[in-house]
Formats: structure tokens, sequence, C-alpha cells
């Protein structure tokens, strides 16, 4: 595998307007992660989108060659979910310490506005996590970039499985550094919304799973990167006998407070353990609703 971020079948510009959005929210919603996020005084609006350091991807139209060539489309009216704005969100994210370039890249190509409803989109590329209902949230851009930088190390990762699909946002951020990606949603109602929310972008090499993601995805293990999206209080056992030798596991630990885990499986029976940064997430729990 090359060591270029996947671009989507389709053009962004396809995919980005929905039609007219209702009257925009501008004050964040305080929800987990949001106490943690590093860039909340960071506002976006107003700034011209400083310049990305990191290689940006390609976005490859899917459209045939002749509307291509087609007179550019006016403006887009949504300035607020723009790629420009986009970028900027990208750009913050690289200064608060993600440095992977893939990962960046990748985060500069999943339109995270598509994964939330309408009234919140305006406030797709603040640094925040926000609601997607059920009492769950979109986690917040610095820690899924964060999350998935720690998992791939800086290797090329064959298969990588999610615990709590949600919306579908980190699924397809990780859809573009990972030759395959399951995810897996305990709560049905998310499960749908992440396929609705998905279907436009295409994301051929995607599994979405409606299940407990405590018992992880023995059919499809060994996996090479596991990232879990919910706070438990220890890492399931049968996550850590999916992962493959080699493999590396990020998971947020803890109740009230919790900080990220690294889990790394350096033998048959072995695996060894680091404690990162500070963190907060939605509980992780049994069963399915
Ligand atoms: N990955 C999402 C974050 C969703 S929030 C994003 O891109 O923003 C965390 C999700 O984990 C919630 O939807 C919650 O329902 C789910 N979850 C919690 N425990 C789970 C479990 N045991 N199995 C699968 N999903 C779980």
């Amino acid at each position: 595998m090359s060591d270029k971020p996947r671009t989507f079948p389709l053009p962004l510009s396809s995919v980005t307007d929905k039609g007219p959005k209702k009257q925009t929210v501008f004050s964040p919603v305080a929800t987990p992660q949001t106490a943690t996020r590093n860039a909340a005084h960071n506002a976006v609006y107003n700034t011209a989108p400083p310049k990305l350091r990191h290689a940006q991807p390609t976005l490859v139209p899917a459209r045939p060659h002749a509307e291509r060539t087609a007179p550019p489309a006016p403006p887009r009216p949504h300035a607020l979910v723009s790629d420009a704005v986009r970028r900027a969100m990208v750009a913050r994210v690289a200064k608060q310490g993600v440095h992977d370039p893939v990962v960046l890249a990748a985060l500069d190509t999943v339109p995270r506005h598509m994964f939330m409803e309408e009234g919140l989109a305006a406030q797709a590329y603040i640094d925040a996590s926000l609601p997607i209902g059920h009492q769950q949230t979109i986690s917040q851009p610095y820690m899924v970039a964060r999350m998935i930088e720690v998992m791939r190390n800086g290797a090329n990762l064959a298969r990588v499985l999610e615990i709590g699909t949600g919306c579908g946002y980190q699924a397809a951020v990780l859809a573009c550094i990972a030759q395959e990606v399951y995810s897996i949603e305990r709560i049905r109602p998310l499960h749908e919304l992440a396929k609705s929310n998905l279907r436009p972008l295409r994301v051929a090499n995607l599994r979405l799973h409606y299940g407990d993601g405590m018992l992880g995805l023995p059919q499809a293990a060994p996996f090479d990167g596991i990232i879990l999206a919910a706070a438990g209080l220890q890492v399931p056992q049968a996550l850590l006998e999916q992962l493959a030798i080699g493999g590396r596991l990020v998971a947020p630990i803890g109740e009230r407070t919790q900080h990220l885990e690294l889990v790394t499986r350096t033998g048959k029976a072995d695996w060894t353990r680091q404690t990162l940064e500070h963190c907060h997430f939605v509980p992780l729990r049994s069963g399915v609703v």
C-alpha cells in the first residue's frame, strides 16, 4: 500500500452541498470532550485559513472528463462548511501536536459537517465534540487525529477495528488510512445514522456492524490496530486477543477522570501498556440497544 491517503470516489463538491442549512448556532455545545478540547479559543470564523504544513490529499473527481472541464461552479453559499474552513481545522490540529501527514491529510479529506445534523453543521470544524443524539457525541477532531496517529505509529495498516461508530466520522477518517476498516456500534439508530451518513461518500473499504464492540469481531480478527471511541474501566479481554502481534490498540480508560492508553501486543500472551494524555469520552457499555 502506498503512503498516500485514500480519496473517496466522489468529488467533495458533489457531496458537501446538502441544500440550505438552518440558522447556524455559533456557541459550542458542552458535551464530553469539550471540557478537554485544546483549541476552544481558536475560533474558526473570520480567520483566513493558515497554510497547511503537510501534504494535501488529491481529491480525484469520479465524474466523466467532459463534466470536469465544464466551467467552475459558482462559489458555494455555505462558507462555514467550506474546504477552506476544514483546512483551517486541520492546521489547528497540526498545531496542537499531531504531526503524521497521512492522518492530517485524512482529516482534510472527510467532510465532518456531513456527519452532524444540519443545525450543528456550522460548528463542524471547531475543535469540539458535539451531540449526535442518544446521549452520544461525535469525537473532537484533535482526539480523532491523535488516537489514529498513536495507533498508526507511521505504519501502513491493513486491518483496523473501531469500537463505537457513532455517526461514522472517525470510521470514515480511518478508511483513508487503512486498507480495511470495521466499526461496531451498540445503539441501532446510531448504526443506521452512520450508514446513511456514509452512503453518499461511498467508502468501499469500510464495514459497519451492529453489536457489542466489547466482544470485538472475531470473524475479522486479527487487527493491526484497534481504537475505542468510548471509555471503559479496562480494555476488554476479547479486544486484546483480537489484536495482531505487533498491533496497537488505543483506548480511553477511566470514569470521571480518563486517560488514553496505548496497548501494544508484543507476543502471543504479552501486551505492553503506556499511559498517554488526559481525555474525556462517553462510557463504553455492554450489550446492544
Ligand atoms: N466514533 C465516533 C464517536 C462516537 S461516541 C465519532 O466518529 O465521532 C462513542 C460511541 O461508542 C457511541 O455511539 C456509543 O453508543 C458507542 N459504544 C459504547 N459502548 C459500545 C460498545 N460496547 N460497542 C459498540 N459501541 C459502543
